[in-house]
């Protein structure tokens, strides 16, 4: 017998409807004869609303409390869907992280899972039930309740795939898999059937959301059988590979696809404060040094939290610029070959990057907010769309 577990996405749950639609496809699977494993999002937009919520009370929520607040969301998808699955006269039970076992550090807002005693949700696939877990929440050795980060229910879901040494970990979103970029933004974006775990890292690292890096990270490390594909369609998905088909792929310079980032602040601070960041906890979207200065980049959203912090620890910003954002072309050895980089600075100087770097597998473009859609879309119709190799051209 196999053990499934399917992930659903806040858009997935987001209304009574797609909640019953989500159970009558679980009710089809669990009739085949698996055991099914189901973690939950918040429905969409619930945990933006239950933020916005305590900034109503304080501009400085405390990280406990709101963590508190956050895991409510996922509760309600989880005892709905529960709910839902009842009706249909199939047997199901919901479980909050921490009834699930998953135990995390004590980081509020940002836990680090530490290890997971899922006896629960064992005993109950033992009885036949179909088992329903809150996605993006754990308990700490403390015993307080804490979130695993904004997107972290990927996470939990691939953790438990590990944990139960599952046949198959699915991730089912609001698109169709991993595309070249986002599909939201580019005209002709490619659905991609496989990608490299080194690949959808640099991916999801560098802002497309459909999958949390740290799931990645634990596929990656714990050989988690990944599939992401959509719950809005029967369409297979995008499989995370190990090794890509060697004929097709043997040096096969190309970028595979763009990531991006918008709205980001970027506070520079003395390198002489770097002591900080052993307490800072806030998530930030990548670091840069030079000279005596650190900068890091951040989203907009977490400015007064990030900014009060800075206050109370008495830290100088001693720069701030604000919407800034990133564009990343993502691919195997583009920085072993330069004419990547030539065909990157011609095309994006119309819209006056900032700085433009690299690492391994990514070059990085740092420009203004507003211009970061336009350059994906550009840089997608002629690294992707385009043929192209003929980079010479
Ligand atoms: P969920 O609520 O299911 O976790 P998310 O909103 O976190 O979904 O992630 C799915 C979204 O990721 C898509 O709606 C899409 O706009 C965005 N996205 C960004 N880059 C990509 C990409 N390369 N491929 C697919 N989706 C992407
Ligand atoms: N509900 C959480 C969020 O919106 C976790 C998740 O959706 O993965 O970030
Ligand atoms: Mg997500």
């Amino acid at each position: 017998m196999a053990i499934i577990i399917k992930k659903f996405g806040g858009t997935s749950v987001g209304s009574i409807e797609r909640i019953r639609s989500i159970a009558q496809k679980i009710s089809k699977e669990y009739q085949s004869g698996d055991q099914i494993v189901i973690v939950v999002s918040a429905m969409a937009k619930t945990t933006d609303e239950l933020f916005s919520l305590a900034f109503q009370i304080s501009d400085h929520p405390s990280r406990r409390e709101l963590d508190m607040l956050l895991t409510a969301g996922e509760r309600i998808t989880m005892s709905l869907l529960s709910l839902a699955l009842q009706e249909k006269g199939f047997a199901s039970i919901s479980f909050t992280g921490s009834q699930s076992g998953i135990i995390t550090d004590s980081k509020h807002g940002n836990a680090r899972i530490m290890k997971i005693n899922a006896f629960r949700i064992l005993e109950e696939l033992e009885k036949g039930k179909i088992v329903i877990v809150a996605g993006f929440q754990g308990v700490s050795t403390e015993k307080e309740i804490t979130t695993l980060g904004r997107g972290g229910s990927d996470t939990s879901a691939v953790a438990l795939a590990s944990y139960l040494s599952a046949d198959l970990c699915e991730i089912y979103t609001d698109v169709d898999g991993v595309f070249t970029a986002d599909p939201r933004i580019v005209q002709h974006p490619k659905a991609m059937p496989e990608i490299d775990y080194p690949q959808m890292l640099a991916l999801a690292y560098n802002g497309s959301k459909v999958l949390h890096p740290r799931a990645v990270e634990f596929a990656c490390i714990y050989d988690v059988p990944l599939v992401i594909r959509s719950s809005f369609s029967d369409k297979p998905g995008t499989t995370l590979k190990k090794l890509l088909d060697k004929e097709k792929n043997m040096e096969d310079r190309k970028i595979t696809a763009i990531a991006h980032k918008e709205r980001l602040i970027c506070y520079t601070l003395d390198k002489s404060d770097a002591g900080l960041f052993r307490e800072f906890g806030f998530e930030i979207f990548k670091y840069r040094i030079k000279d005596a200065l650190v900068s890091i980049f951040f989203e907009e959203k977490y400015e007064s939290e990030i900014r009060y912090f800075l206050q109370q620890h008495n830290y100088t910003v001693r720069e701030r610029k604000d919407a800034v954002g990133f564009v990343i072309l993502v691919g195997i050895g583009i920085n072993l070959d330069l004419s990547f980089l030539a065909k990157t600075i011609e095309l994006t100087e119309k819209y006056h990057p900032l700085e433009i770097s690299h690492s391994e597998r990514t070059i990085e473009i740092l420009l203004g907010s507003d211009a970061v859609v336009a350059c994906v879309q550009d840089l997608h119709q002629e690294f992707v769309e385009s043929n192209s190799k003929n980079l010479g051209v």
